[in-house]
């Protein structure tokens, strides 16, 4: 067999979703070296590979991409939802100052459990005390990110997540960058504009463009947050950041809740990558996501962690959905203020924006090999005269089959391929025993 007819994964008789959201039917999808080799009729097509999955049944998307969330807060999982706000001060730093490095391995691993459980392939991290360790987690189970240290020098701030100087934070950001590879970048990281001094703020962005990192804050999540920051200097976060020349490095916003149209213009002139994060916003704000995408700035979604419901992007779809007609559609009678077509891009191409890998988030030769199945058949998925409406109406987490990462399957029949699900669930209880603290943090 010639070389050229060989790749490393085909999927035969795929139905899959187009970049522009048309459901195609009919076609093989051969993969090689981690990317999408060719799309053909299935008839027609002369590729061979050992490994074959049949689409029956079967709709094969890009993976989704969780643009927001904090690994370290995996262990927090139904410690949030009543708590008052503003809650990463009183909770969750100093629940993440607390973890040591067993802890931290073990947040990686339910994270990554659960990430490929419900469909998402690629991720951006807060930051948190041990990005390297992170890294070795996510590396072995095969995912693609963004990994940080959520730089903070805020006196308030707990000891062991305290930057004891400007210069040490970025140092250790550096560190952190030197110590990636693969599929997993770095991206620089201030927790919050208002929670940190002037310099550090200035320092983490200037270190950023100079060394050719993205780099990303928490944005305009609160409303107080905007008031405090205009309050220090003068200006609204996204103007001041223009302003002083800061907006040179790749940004990515997550939240972005309360925007001036001024601050929009900046944010569709410097790209920023905005991430909403639905479910955690519920609590905080509606961002004016209708009139960021008029504006022509990406707009992806998070989850804002496990803490903030799990890591499911599918509910954060739907949830966004009702959340957008209630609160900028029914004003108007515009039921499509936020149409299931631009909501699926915000999960996969909005996302994968923030990843910054060309290609990523669509199914196209040539584009990286990141791809889920959802399981097309379910009773709640079909019959359906509109499979697009129907994702974002019915489909959850739990209705994706297979997982594949770089050309590589992470997840068949529902099966993790690349961790062991009872081992970790063990690890998990020694660990409980061993730190009770983790399962009842006050
Ligand atoms: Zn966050």
């Amino acid at each position: 067999m010639s070389d050229d007819l060989r790749c490393d994964l085909l999927l035969t008789n795929a139905r899959y979703l187009s970049p522009d959201m048309d459901i195609v039917s009919g076609k093989a999808i051969a993969v090689r070296e981690g990317r999408i080799l060719s799309i053909t009729d299935q008839d027609g097509c002369p590729c061979r590979a050992d490994a074959v999955l049949d689409g029956k049944d079967l709709l094969w998307m890009p993976g989704l991409v969780d643009g927001h969330l904090h690994t370290s807060q995996q262990l927090l999982r139904g410690r949030l939802l009543d708590e008052k706000p503003v809650i990463w001060k009183r909770v969750n730093v100093p629940f993440e100052s607390r973890l040591d490095e067993e802890s931290s391995r073990l947040s990686a691993l339910l994270a990554a459990m659960e990430m490929i459980s419900c469909g998402t392939t690629g991720f951006v991290d807060a930051g948190g005390k041990y990005p390297e360790i992170y890294a070795q987690v996510y590396a072995a189970a095969g995912l693609r990110g963004r990994l940080s240290v959520m730089t903070n020098d805020n006196p308030l701030c707990p000891g062991s997540l305290r930057a004891p100087s400007v210069p040490a934070a970025v140092e250790r950001l550096r560190r952190m960058k030197e110590a990636l590879g693969g599929l997993l970048k770095p991206i620089y990281s201030v927790t919050t504009p208002t929670a940190v001094s002037e310099d550090l703020l200035r320092a983490v962005f200037e270190a950023a463009a100079a060394d050719g990192v993205p780099v990303e804050t928490h944005m305009n999540e609160y409303a107080g947050e905007v008031t405090d920051f205009i309050e220090r200097y003068g200006k609204r976060p996204f103007v001041w950041l223009e302003d002083e020349g800061l907006l040179r490095a790749p940004m990515t916003a997550p939240h972005c809740i309360f925007l001036s149209q001024e601050e929009m213009a900046v944010m569709a002139r410097r790209r920023v990558r905005v991430i909403h994060c639905p479910f955690s916003n519920c609590g905080k704000g509606v961002p004016p996501a209708p009139q960021l995408l008029a504006a022509g700035v990406s707009v992806g979604l998070g989850t804002d962690g496990s803490a903030h419901g799990g890591l499911d992007l599918f509910r954060e779809m739907r949830l966004f959905r009702g959340v957008m007609n209630v609160t900028r559609g029914v004003e108007t009678a515009d039921s499509s203020i936020m149409p299931a077509e631009t909501l699926l891009k915000m999960a996969t191409q909005g996302g994968a924006a923030a990843l910054m890998e060309p290609g990523l988030g669509l199914i196209q030769p040539g584009a990286p090999a990141d791809l889920i199945a959802v399981d097309a058949g379910a009773p709640h998925l079909w019959p359906t005269q509109n499979l697009v409406h129907t994702l974002v109406e019915s489909a959850s987490g739990a209705d994706v089959r297979h997982s594949v990462v770089n050309g590589k399957l992470l997840m068949k029949d529902r099966e993790l391929l690349t961790i062991d699900a009872d081992r970790v669930r063990r690890e998990a209880e020694r660990l409980f025993e061993k730190q009770p603290w983790l399962r009842s943090w006050k």
